[in-house]
């Protein structure tokens, strides 16, 4: 059997196309391909209509290979996803009597009463691999049929997830006779185009490993991916072109490999360095404190943080200097220098990080606009201050994530 090198998907579902409800399946689905390392072509959505389903299927199946199509599968007469796949692909439909034994022993044990049109959802395409459903009722299932493979899930995603968690993936793992490993490159301070544009001829040239980049909250993600026939080669060849784009110019930028996040880094920075670190924060407001403690085990290098959010606040909890204030004002990288020396020394920490900065959308000046912000590091070594200018474009809660993230990034660099 060949391994699957890409896929569609198609939902099924008229309130889909309504909008009333959105379609969380097709971006689970892709990112578990993605993952995998399978390539997705193209998302669709079709209403429950015979005829619309039925060029659906076919316009997909003349594309790909793998069709995975979701929703469509209850008991009622306009579930037809099962129906039109079984027609498209000369099948007859069955009764399969282990799932309708699931099914039974699933409606008693929630206490429902199983109605006629509920066996439905037991008839199964001659030949197929049923997916039973131990999540709901409706089962999937998988058609291969000369190069062609169909697989059909609920559209729950409560039901879905788990089914492609626990069904699929062994299915697609047992039909492969090779692994991928994907291991991701955490990058700040160079924007996604940039990173592409140095990028460019790795990730049009290669395709084994690939090299795709992500965006989002002001970083970037590049993933590599490897097939080979163990991890462990798979690993090392992600390993050896990781090694190729440190060399580049996005390597100065690239602050951890398989890391999660930059809060996540920090932590694990920190513990291996034995270090502690406090934060006096004032237009993130609490969110590197926040973000810091999400990370389980952080209590071993976090001591603890303030918002100090105005002037008194600044003087009274981290010895921010009157006249500092007064000369300088609250968004001045003497000010942020204050706050990060005195928070470490309040605290007793080895490092002190601070951010003060205007967020948006009221109060920039032309002097000072939105997306000015100062970070700053403090250690017994002495201080350094950052000035970050981002976008007055951007939103608040960007603006302040950033601010945050790279504070967070002059801590890691210490
Ligand atoms: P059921 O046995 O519940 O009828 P089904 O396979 O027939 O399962 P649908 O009737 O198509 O599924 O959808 C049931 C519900 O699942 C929808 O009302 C919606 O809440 C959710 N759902 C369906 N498709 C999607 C989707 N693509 N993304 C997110 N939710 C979805």
């Amino acid at each position: 059997m060949k391994d699957v090198r890409s896929a569609e998907i198609l939902c099924v579902g008229t309130e889909l196309l309504l909008g009333d409800i959105i379609n969380t399946n097709a971006s689970y689905i892709s990112r578990r391909l993605a993952a995998l390392g399978i390539p997705v072509y193209r998302q669709a959505v079709v209403g429950d209509n015979p005829e619309r389903m039925r060029q659906a299927i076919a316009e997909s199946f003349s594309r790909s290979d793998c069709l995975i199509l979701t929703g469509g599968l209850g008991p009622t007469c306009d579930d037809i996803t099962k129906e039109m796949v079984s027609e498209y692909l000369g099948l007859e439909l069955e009764l399969n009597e282990e799932a309708l034994e699931r099914m039974k022993s699933y409606f008693s044990s929630t206490g429902r009463t199983m109605t006629k049109n509920n066996e439905k959802q037991a008839m199964s395409p001659r030949g197929a691999r049923v997916l039973q459903n131990d999540w709901g009722t409706a089962p999937g299932f998988v058609i291969e049929r000369d190069d062609k493979t169909a697989i059909l899930l609920p559209g729950p995603p409560i039901e879905l997830e788990p089914m492609w968690r626990e069904r699929v993936e062994p299915y697609l793992f047992e039909r492969s006779d090779s692994v991928i490993v994907s291991k991701n490159i955490y990058i700040l301070g160079m924007g996604e185009s940039a990173v592409e544009e140095k990028l460019h001829d790795m990730m049009m040239e290669l395709t084994n490993p690939t090299v795709a980049p992500y965006a989002g909250n002001g970083e970037c993600r590049v993933r590599v991916s490897a097939r080979a026939k163990d991890a462990e080669t798979a690993s090392r060849m992600c390993d050896d072109l990781i090694a190729e784009i440190r060399k580049t110019e996005v390597g100065e930028f690239i602050y951890g490999i398989d890391v999660d996040s930059m809060e996540n880094a920090l932590v694990l920075s920190l513990r291996e360095k034995g270090l502690t670190l406090a934060c006096a924060e004032s237009c993130t407001g609490g969110l590197i404190a926040k973000r810091i403690t999400d990370i389980s085990g952080s209590s071993q290098v976090f001591l603890g943080g303030c918002v100090t959010y105005a002037c008194s606040a600044k003087e009274k909890l981290v010895g921010v200097s009157h006249e500092t204030l007064e000369k300088y004002g609250a968004v001045s990288e003497q000010t942020a220098r204050e706050m990060a020396r005195g928070v470490r020394l309040a605290l007793g920490a080895d490092i002190g990080i601070a951010t003060t900065g205007i967020a948006g959308p009221g109060g920039g000046t032309p002097e000072q606009p939105v997306g000015t912000v100062y970070i700053a590091v403090s250690t017994a070594e002495g201080e350094e201050v950052k000035l970050l200018t981002l976008s007055p474009k951007r939103s608040r809660e960007f603006i302040r994530i950033c601010a945050a993230t790279n504070a967070m990034k002059l801590a890691l660099n210490t």
